[in-house]
């Protein structure tokens, strides 16, 4: 039996951080034997709001490579693909336009929070970022995946991916498998301002490369009270441990379990300091973030074997690519000669 795919990626706009990794990139750390993985570093899809940024786009596409490199994604087994390498990404996306209902495409709550976020920053909108979802669809469908692991923000994405393939499966034949979302173990992990998704673009992320010094600064500000109704003031002030932030990251990366029920149960009480309960957490992040520095560092002095494994990946995510476009244009009858 061959085993079955997943694809799922990243954009191209920044480093990597702590919510991409408890979302998504350690379940993909960990199924890497158990399928056969695409990543995908979705360069089209970070031009879509970010044109006029084409040198951090092009940066960010090594960076992100050394992050996965870092975090233990393996590109022998794994390939790591740059999209705009692979023209049928763009073309699927074109046949895959003809086939979504416009009225189903406005409703996506994911692609309405964003675009409603970029008309708050005044960002002029384009036709391609409203068509992402489309390309999106087409990603993870192109190389037939079965599984794409990812943060609870892309569920209604996989949801729309399930329609418009079962979609063209009903109207073409069996083409395409109907892909599954894994939601990894933290689905939405929160920023350091308390907003409701640490993300690159939001600047409220502490990155997988940050030094420990980035980290500890970063902690020190990080507010406890997301809703600014129980300033805590004294450490003898009894504290709210549900939906405090600083909580949640100690829930989601501190492997020391009895000390963050111990520090619960002070906070509750008002036996602890604030300042204390962040001291825990830059150990227990800096602990966890040590071994993903050494490994990110011994490949940033390795340039060839980071553009070796981009390539290479590419190279194997082509002809996969290539053989669905082929089956898709049969299904289809786009063939005249
Ligand atoms: P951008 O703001 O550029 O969209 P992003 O931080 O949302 O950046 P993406 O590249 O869109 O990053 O997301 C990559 C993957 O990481 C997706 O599967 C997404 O669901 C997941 N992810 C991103 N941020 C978080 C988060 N805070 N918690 C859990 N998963 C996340
Ligand atoms: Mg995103």
């Amino acid at each position: 039996m061959p085993k079955q795919r997943i694809l799922t990626g990243t954009r191209p706009t920044g480093s990597l951080h702590l919510g991409h990794y408890a979302g998504a990139l350690e379940n993909w750390v960990r199924l890497q034997d158990e399928y056969e993985c695409f990543f995908l570093i979705a360069d089209y899809q970070a031009l879509s709001d970010h044109l006029g940024e084409i040198e951090r786009i092009r940066e960010s596409v090594i960076e992100v490579t050394l992050d996965w490199l870092a975090v233990g994604l393996d590109p022998h087994r794994s390939a790591f693909v740059i999209q705009s390498y692979i023209p049928e990404h763009a073309e699927l996306t074109m046949l895959l336009s003809m086939l979504v209902p416009l009225n189903r495409h406005q409703r996506n709550p994911t692609l309405k929070a964003e675009m409603a976020q970029l008309e708050e920053e005044n960002a002029e909108l384009s036709l391609g970022f409203f068509n992402y979802p489309a390309s999106q669809i087409a990603d993870i469908i192109l190389p037939k995946a079965h599984l794409v692991p990812v943060g609870e923000d892309q569920a209604p994405h996989i949801e729309y991916t399930r329609q418009i393939a079962r979609r063209f499966n009903r109207a073409y034949g069996e083409v395409f498998p109907i892909p599954r979302a894994l939601i990894g173990r933290v689905p939405r992990l929160v920023g350091l301002d308390g907003k409701a998704k640490m993300s690159k673009s939001l600047d409220n992320a502490i990155y997988l490369s940050d030094g420990a010094g980035t980290v500890e600064r970063k902690v020190k500000r990080m507010v406890t009270d997301i809703t600014g109704t129980h300033p805590r003031l004294r450490p003898t002030d009894p504290g709210v441990v549900e939906y405090n932030p600083v909580f949640e990251y100690h829930d989601a990366f501190n492997p020391d379990a009895a000390e963050v029920a111990d520090l619960k149960e002070r906070y509750r009480a008002g036996r602890v300091s604030d300042s204390e309960v962040k001291e825990r957490l830059i150990k227990a992040l800096n602990d966890f973030l040590d071994p993903i520095r050494e490994r990110r560092a011994a490949y940033a002095a390795r340039p060839d074997d980071v553009r070796a494994a981009l390539l290479d990946g590419t190279g194997r995510a082509r002809r996969t690519a290539e053989q669905t476009m082929q089956e898709v244009r049969e299904a289809m009858r786009i063939i005249y000669t």
